[in-house]
């Protein structure tokens, strides 16, 4: 993409910063935010989009994502699928992420650094993505998909898709962590708790000794990465917070000590809420065993007091989906659910400035003078409709690194 001259003309700007809207114009230039303001600059040459009746606003961040779950039913993926037309299918989610307005996602395991890659460099269109790699996870854990009558190898040799590096004990800990980094990761993931899609384990443990995590991040932090640990119950999320993880992942079941903990140290949450809440409204998308079904049913069901707890706390809070397969057409519910609790606003700002913070970009997620052209315009007003948000059909333009993805003209 050529970096071009853009005027984004007399719309509601909505900063991403949570600052009061007001009806202005945003002026991006050599890839950046140069002017935003009731009045800006008409370079020559520059292309003048008029955006009366629609909202500015920075492009959207996903911090929690699995571009390479093309499937809900994951833990069989690598079985029925080749890599080949996973990493088709992967460029297909992307493309749709950049298509409903995401300009950056963090990938929490799953797509390696081939597919960042070819975003970086433009093979495929998609969002700029930060990368985990292979997630970390004990023997039984959230990453081994294994039923119990099922005593294959649990290490998975696919390079991408929904991978996972199955690890037990300091030593072996250190190996996967440094395979990870040599591998090209922007960030260590690792399970640290029991999750919904995984056959054997409990949603209520911890996963992993607090030795073993610090060693994951002794090893991590040593190496420049950091933690982001999936955690639902307090018991592994404080575990994680000690250990230190930087995010915590999901956090379903989330209480006041351990919200008090986190903003102590600064951990940050990303609660995934529409994932759990959304799935336990349709049991009937799933052909999992009925363990699982009942798992998804008790995230759930804690997964909108999370959001509220950490608030009230002082938490810093970013914004995450996490859908698999065809539930990523429930984009939309993340931003919508997260409404319910904390309101129109804050939604906005999760899933902009305060994602770009957690995901340490402070140069994304805001439309502040210097911060990267990566903007939205929507049709409509998001802090009265949030609904709007992430909805192909609601998006009229999409400028990403400061050229224009798409462009609609007024209808
Ligand atoms: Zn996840």
């Amino acid at each position: 993409m050529s970096q071009e001259i853009i005027v984004l003309e007399g719309g509601l700007v909505v900063d991403g910063n949570g600052g009061e809207p007001f009806a202005g114009s945003v002026l991006i230039a050599d890839g950046l935010i140069q002017e935003v303001g009731d009045r800006v600059s008409h370079p020559e040459g520059a292309v003048v989009v008029d955006c009366t009746g629609q909202a500015i606003l920075p492009g959207l961040i996903d911090a929690h994502v699995h571009v390479g779950a093309t499937m809900v039913d994951f833990g069989n993926q690598s079985r029925v699928k080749p890599s080949s037309l996973v990493a088709l299918e992967m460029a297909g989610r992307l493309r749709h992420m950049l298509d409903v307005g995401y300009t950056l996602i963090r990938d929490c395991g799953g797509a390696d650094w081939g597919f960042k890659v070819a975003l970086d460099e433009g093979v495929i269109p998609g969002p700029d993505a930060i990368i985990s790699g292979r997630i970390i996870s004990q023997t039984g854990g959230h990453g081994d998909m294994r039923a119990r009558a099922d005593h294959s190898d649990p290490r998975d040799h696919h390079e991408f898709g929904m991978v996972f590096s199955i690890a037990d004990g300091t030593s072996e800990l250190r190996r996967a962590v440094r395979e990870e980094i040599r591998r090209g990761a922007d960030f260590i993931k690792v399970m640290a708790s029991g999750g919904a899609a995984s056959p054997t384990d409990r949603l209520e443990c911890a996963q992993y000794s607090l030795e073993e995590l610090t060693v994951i991040v002794d090893e991590a932090t040593r190496n420049g990465l950091y933690v982001a640990a999936h955690a639902l119950p307090s018991v592994a999320i404080a575990q994680a917070v000690e250990a230190g993880a930087r995010t915590i992942e999901h956090g379903n079941f989330l209480d006041e000590p351990t919200a008090r903990l986190m903003a102590d140290r600064g951990a940050a949450l990303v609660p995934t809420v529409a994932t759990y809440v959304m799935a336990a409204r349709h049991p009937e998308k799933y052909s999992d065993p009925p363990e699982v079904v009942a798992k998804i049913g008790h995230a759930a069901e804690g997964a909108m007091a999370a959001v509220e707890v950490a608030y009230r706390h002082g938490v810093a809070v970013g914004s995450g989906s996490d859908l698999l397969g065809d539930e990523i057409a429930w984009l939309p519910h993340e931003h919508e659910l997260r409404a319910e609790v904390v309101g129109n606003g804050a939604a906005i700002v999760a899933a902009t400035s305060a994602n770009a913070d957690i995901l340490g970009r402070p140069d994304l997620g805001r439309l502040n003078v210097g911060c990267r052209g990566d903007v939205l315009v929507v049709r409509g007003n998001p802090l009265e409709k949030i609904s709007l948000l992430a909805r192909r059909e609601a998006v009229r333009a999409i400028v990403k690194r400061g050229a224009l993805w798409r462009c609609e003209e007024r209808e």
